[in-house]
């Protein structure tokens, strides 16, 4: 082959980015993929146990993300490359008549209050006080004439105080384990930002038929792709809410690494922690130092890795990848068998508003999902039906104050929020009985943090890269554009388009 491009990370960026490369680059094309741990999928994680209550049953667990929504262009996107990698027969869909896609809560003020399913439902809830002063201000009230503002900002000044802390923090918290004071707004509700823009109230907007998906020139065009190729998909997104495999959300990594050692195109390398990357650029070549292994001379690298992690490998100094912190977040698992464990109202899951003071009151709880109401049937045998399986998010953006005063020690800080997740479960959702199988994880630095201003940066990182190594390394990830996983995906798929047209150019 003449060029080689490696991409550095398996998490799901890296392996779709590969994945891309794959299939559309010419043979000459040599594609490394290298990861530092043993295995491919970052932060996608699925486990399969035996259930202690119920003997020959198991039990599926997620550590990291655990459904997928089908909508919008990303949604399709993912479906696509589902469908292609030939996983459909195993896709758990969650419909949108189900509890779970009409139930989601907010814990607040001692009780669960059902959430809105709508921007304007939103507007009219009853936890929120009278609607029209809410909808008034809206109608009134100035832009801020700035380029970016904090989400708190934005929604306090257009919808009032209480909007935002009962109920945009809560959605916040269960997106980015966010603060909604210094989250961005531009960055994680752009259609937010855009209504205001394009038509000075958001309410406004919604009426005059504004709010859908901001779509690039390149987004239309894979969107007609997709149809057209996968016109039945049509079907499925519009039944869908959201979904997940028998197996969990790893179904998917793990197919898109067997597809890609099958392809032969591509070098998977486990176990390969990137040290150092040198630019040649009269040359133009890159030197990739690793732990343990001989380096290797490649002519492009496309780094699907944190930020942070990309920084520390760089000799020149780029504030940008080092502006946003990543926040970390304690998983808990918790199973009880629904013989002495009920929900009282089934739904998705609940999250918990800033209104609430979680760091004070509930040891930084963000929310508890639901999972076995919401995807069913993925634990099999005995113990299917007869689980009642929830995982508590803590931390986040409380991480810190929240274990301020404890031992730093992973294990003593697993055992303090197995804790607080038992005791939130007895006191949250009256259950009383104890879990038959308990697991914690501690995710350091798992959700990046699109701080005010974080388009702006990567616009000027965007910059920056081509000037300062002349086009010989792409980035992509969770830390950029978008951390749902169909974002990655999707951003994925172009940086590869983009890095192959540059080398069809040359
Ligand atoms: P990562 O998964 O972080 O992958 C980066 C990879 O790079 C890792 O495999 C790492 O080992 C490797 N690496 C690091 N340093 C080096 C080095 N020096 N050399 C080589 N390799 C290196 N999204 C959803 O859509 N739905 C959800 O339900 C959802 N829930 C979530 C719940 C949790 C608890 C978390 C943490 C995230 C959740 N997300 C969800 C977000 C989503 O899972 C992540 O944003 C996404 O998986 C990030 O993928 P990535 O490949 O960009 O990064």
């Amino acid at each position: 082959p003449r060029t080689h491009i490696a991409v550095i990370g398996g998490g799901i960026s890296g392996l779709s980015t590969a994945w891309y490369l794959a299939r559309t680059a010419p043979p000459s094309v040599a594609i490394t993929l290298l990861e530092s741990s043993k295995r491919t999928g970052g932060w996608i994680s699925s486990d399969r146990v035996k259930d202690p209550a119920h003997p020959g049953g198991t039990i599926l667990l997620e550590r990291g993300p655990r459904s997928l929504r089908p909508q919008g262009i990303s949604g399709l996107n993912t479906l696509e490359m589902v469908g292609d990698l030939g996983i459909e027969s195993s896709l758990v869909p969650v419909s949108k008549s189900s509890p779970a896609a009409k139930n989601r809560f907010i814990y607040s003020r001692n009780k669960l209050h059902k959430l809105p399913s709508s921007i304007m439902g939103a507007l009219t809830h009853p936890l929120l006080g009278p609607k029209l002063p809410r909808a008034g201000l809206d109608l009134v009230v100035a832009n801020s004439g700035q380029e970016d503002e904090s989400i708190q900002e934005f929604v306090t000044r257009r919808f009032g105080k209480g909007f935002s802390d009962d109920l945009i923090s809560a959605m916040v918290h269960g997106i980015y384990a966010g603060d909604v004071s210094k989250l961005s707004v531009r960055s994680t509700f752009g259609m937010l930002y855009h209504l205001e823009k394009d038509y000075r109230s958001v309410a406004l907007g919604l009426l005059m038929g504004g709010g859908g998906p901001i779509e690039t020139p390149w987004d239309h065009k894979l969107k007609e792709g997709i149809t057209k190729r996968m016109p039945d998909l049509g079907d499925f997104v519009s039944k869908t809410s959201i979904y997940s495999f028998t197996d969990g959300l790893e179904v998917l990594s793990r197919a898109l690494e067997k597809d890609l050692k099958n392809s032969g195109r591509v070098d998977i390398r486990k176990d390969s922690r990137v040290k150092k990357l040198d630019f040649d650029l009269s040359r133009r070549t890159v030197k990739i130092s690793m732990k343990n292994h001989e380096p290797l001379s490649v002519d492009h690298v496309i780094a699907a890795l944190p930020p942070r992690k990309l920084h520390s490998l760089l000799a020149k100094d780029h504030p940008e990848l080092v502006y946003d912190p990543s926040v970390t977040v304690a998983v808990v698992n918790l199973v009880y068998s629904s013989e002495n464990a009920k929900l009282a109202s089934p739904g998705f899951g609940y999250l918990i508003p800033r209104s609430e003071d979680s760091t004070v009151k509930h040891n930084g709880l963000l929310g508890v999902v639901y999972d076995s109401c919401s995807i069913t049937s993925q634990d099999q045998g005995p113990s299917r039906d007869h689980t009642l399986k929830l995982t508590a998010m803590i931390g986040g953006h409380m991480f810190d104050e929240v274990t301020s005063g404890h031992n730093q020690n992973n294990e003593e800080l697993e055992s303090f929020f197995i804790e607080t997740a038992k005791e939130t479960v007895r006191k949250h959702l009256q259950i009383e009985a104890a879990p038959e199988l308990v697991k914690a994880h501690i995710h350091r630095e798992c959700i990046p943090q699109y701080l005010v201003g974080h388009l702006e940066r990567m616009q000027t990182l965007d910059e920056r890269l081509r000037s300062d190594y002349d086009g010989l390394l792409a980035v992509t990830g969770a830390g950029y554009l978008g951390v749902s996983v169909n974002d990655c995906i999707k951003n994925a798929r172009e940086v590869a388009e983009a890095v192959l047209s540059r080398f069809q150019e040359d």
